[in-house]
């Protein structure tokens, strides 16, 4: 509003010289019509105007409101009239006079048509005019009557004319006036909805960070800029650990709240650093930010680790001796080498994630590009396992499991081996974790178990195998059917097979974890504790599950040399016999090995000294001499 008033007052102001010009000029007509006074009339022409362009002026100066030019519009037009009559009425040349007078109505009109002045003012000065006028008619005698009546009619319907011509502008001014204001009330709500559209269509409708649509923007703008000019950018990947145990156990609410109180600490201590915080899923989170380098990296990364395990939120549902809410974090950057694709760098933060989730959580990782197991070695591996089956690339080995009282072999464990297209071979420490990740372990996890079905138990090379078992297999739906499915067709029983189970296992989503080990177990299945003592989570497994078995690790048996490893074996062994498990010590290497497995009472062994890992063949013919007496083959 206060532009339009200062816009209306410049317009006024225009308007306002012209009409001053126009009336000076008048001076002229003077000069030519009643020339005996001109000399008056034209000063007090001269003096109407500097007085009328000083005052207007000033108004101006003091950005007065559009009122006050409209009010000195008004009296300079009754001021200049009164300026003009006056001298002009003492002229001696009578009859030029009374038709020069009929001119005072251009005063009326400028009142109501030239300036735009509110209504009420307009008329109140052409009313002025017109009673000046009336006033004037009694200094000037010679004028007859009809003469009089006819000026007087004259400046009457002018008056009326002009007046009522003002009123109706002033209304259709005053609906347009109306319809602006409308106007552009509408499109200030129209400016604020698509502002606030625009936001909430990249918010995340729960934390208030960057929503994923937003992030792929940032993502997609970084990368452009990268790869124009050159501005190198960190992707950050953040994901809350036991997020799934916190939720579960604390309720959904609880988790909400959470995750808000991690995305806003995130946001608070980021926002400074020019780094933004998206929401990338569930309970991970993606910081972008502009680096300079690797040592940035690793600084914005400790940053976001330490700020969310600053929050101090409890959590006492995780075994791993925290109690609270952490996160772990995996990163990469733009590097020369990070190729034309924008999806690269994502994949390799999150393989960096991977790395930190796998070593303990509440730790951060930054994608090593020399690693020995690149992202392109990880994809050829990737590839690799989808046409491993059909592609004969895969097989199974088996390594005895021996009862250590009587010597005899009880079982076998089935290991996987896989060889690249180009025959090299590959340790299960390479690929296992790669088929985990993509998922192949899944088909992969049951063809192993009905390889091993159909070539030790249905042919019955041993009594029993063992087949490791991954934690996704146990969560995948529809694992235990699949199971008995095996067992069925390959006419093979349930008791005859064993899962092992690596206690390193995930423990989020222990229930469908627990469903499904006790379908296993209803089919007959073993369960057995694989590496014990290595994971976190061991004695809470312990706890959880009738185990039939459980492997305590390699390294406990190397440590026993020492005193100290010696007396830590034992306590394991004690532990393990006060729940009434069965004992299994793996990595005999040594005859010293097995005297010590003497010693400790030990049931069930196995090591390269007892036996490497190998394919069928060998295994019926030569590495299990004591089982063809045992079973009678
Ligand atoms: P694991 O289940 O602990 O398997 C035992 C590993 O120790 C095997 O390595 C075996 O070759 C090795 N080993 C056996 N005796 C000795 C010994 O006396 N000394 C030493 N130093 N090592 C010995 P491998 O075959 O490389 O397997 C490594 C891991 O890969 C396995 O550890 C298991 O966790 C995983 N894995 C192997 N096959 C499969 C599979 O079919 N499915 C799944 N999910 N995991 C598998
Ligand atoms: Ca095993
Ligand atoms: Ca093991």
């Amino acid at each position: 509003m206060k532009a339009r008033g200062a816009a209306q007052v410049r317009d006024t102001r225009g308007g306002f010289w012209l009409a001053l010009i126009v009336y000076l000029l008048f001076g002229i007509a003077d000069a030519m019509l009643i020339p005996d006074v001109a000399r008056y009339t034209i000063m007090a022409r001269f003096a109407v105007a500097i007085l009328a362009l000083t005052t207007m002026e000033i108004v101006v100066f003091v950005r007065a409101s559009s009122k006050w030019s409209d009010l000195t519009c008004a009296v300079t037009v009754v001021v200049a009239y009164l300026g003009w009559l006056i001298p002009a009425m003492q002229t001696d040349d009578f009859e030029t006079f009374k038709f020069y007078m009929y001119f005072g109505t251009i005063f009326m009109m400028s009142a109501n048509l030239f300036f735009n002045l509110f209504f009420r003012l307009s008329v109140a000065t052409s009313a002025a005019i017109l009673v000046i006028f009336f006033t004037s008619l009694n200094y000037i005698p010679e004028l007859e009557y009809h003469q009089n009546f006819v000026v007087i009619l004259f400046y009457l319907s002018c008056f009326v004319f002009t007046s009522y011509v003002n009123w109706k502008l002033n209304e259709e001014r005053y609906n347009v006036f109306l319809n602006a204001l409308e106007a552009e009330h509408q499109h200030s709500e129209a400016e604020k909805r698509g502002a606030e559209l625009e936001r909430l269509s990249n918010t995340d409708y729960l934390t208030g960070v960057e929503n994923r649509r937003a992030v792929d923007k940032r993502l997609r703008d970084y990368w452009n800029e990268w790869q124009t000019e050159g501005k190198a950018f960190a992707a950050i990947l953040v994901d809350v650990d036991f997020f799934k145990k916190y939720n579960d156990f604390y309720g959904h609410q609880s988790g909400d709240r959470c995750l808000i109180l991690v995305a806003s600490v995130l946001n608070d201590t980021l926002k400074p650093l020019n780094a933004s915080v998206g929401r990338y899923g569930g309970e991970e989170f993606i910081v972008l930010s502009r680096v300079t380098g690797r040592d940035q990296v690793m600084a914005l990364c400790e940053i976001v680790r330490s700020a969310v395990e600053g929050l101090h939120l409890v959590h006492d549902q995780r075994r791993d001796g925290q109690a609270v809410v952490t996160v772990s974090v995996g990163a990469s950057y733009t590097r020369p080498q990070s190729g034309p694709k924008l999806e690269r760098i994502i994949n390799e933060a999150d393989r960096a994630l991977y790395s930190a989730k796998a070593n303990g959580r509440n730790c951060i990782r930054l994608f090593n590009p020399n690693d020995p197991l690149t992202s392109d070695d990880n994809e050829n591996i990737a590839a690799t396992l989808r046409m491993a089956v059909k592609n004969n690339l895969v097989h199974l080995v088996y390594q005895p499991i021996q009862n250590m009282r009587t010597g005899r072999v009880e079982a076998v464990e089935s290991l996987m081996r896989l060889k690249m297209i180009d025959g090299t071979p590959l340790s299960p420490a390479q690929f296992i974790p790669v088929a985990e990740r993509t998922g192949a372990i899944l088909d992969l996890g049951l063809w192993a178990i009905r390889q091993a079905c159909t070539e030790v138990l249905a042919t019955g090379v041993a009594p029993m195998a063992s087949v490791n078992v991954s934690a996704i297999q146990l969560k995948s739906r529809g694992f235990a059917l699949a199971v008995s499915t095996i067992l069925e067709e390959t006419g093979v029983s349930g008791s005859q097979l064993a899962f092992e189970i690596t206690e390193g296992i995930d423990m989020e989503g222990q229930s469908d974890v627990i469903r499904c080990i006790t379908d296993l177990q209803a089919l007959g299945i073993r369960i057995w504790l694989d590496d014990f003592g290595t994971g976190f989570a061991g004695l809470s497994w312990l706890r959880l599950f009738p185990f039939d078995t459980v492997k305590i690790d390699r390294s406990f048996l190397q440590d026993a040399r020492r005193p100290a490893g010696r007396a830590m074996l034992e306590d394991i062994i004690r532990l393990i016999r006060n729940r009434g498990l069965k004992i299994l010590i793996e990595g005999l290497e040594t005859a010293d090995h097995v005297e010590l497995m003497h010693e400790l009472g030990i049931e069930l062994g196995q090591g390269y000294y007892l036996g490497r890992p190998a394919p069928i063949d060998e295994v019926k013919i030569k590495a299990f001499p004591r089982l063809a007496s045992v079973s009678g083959l």
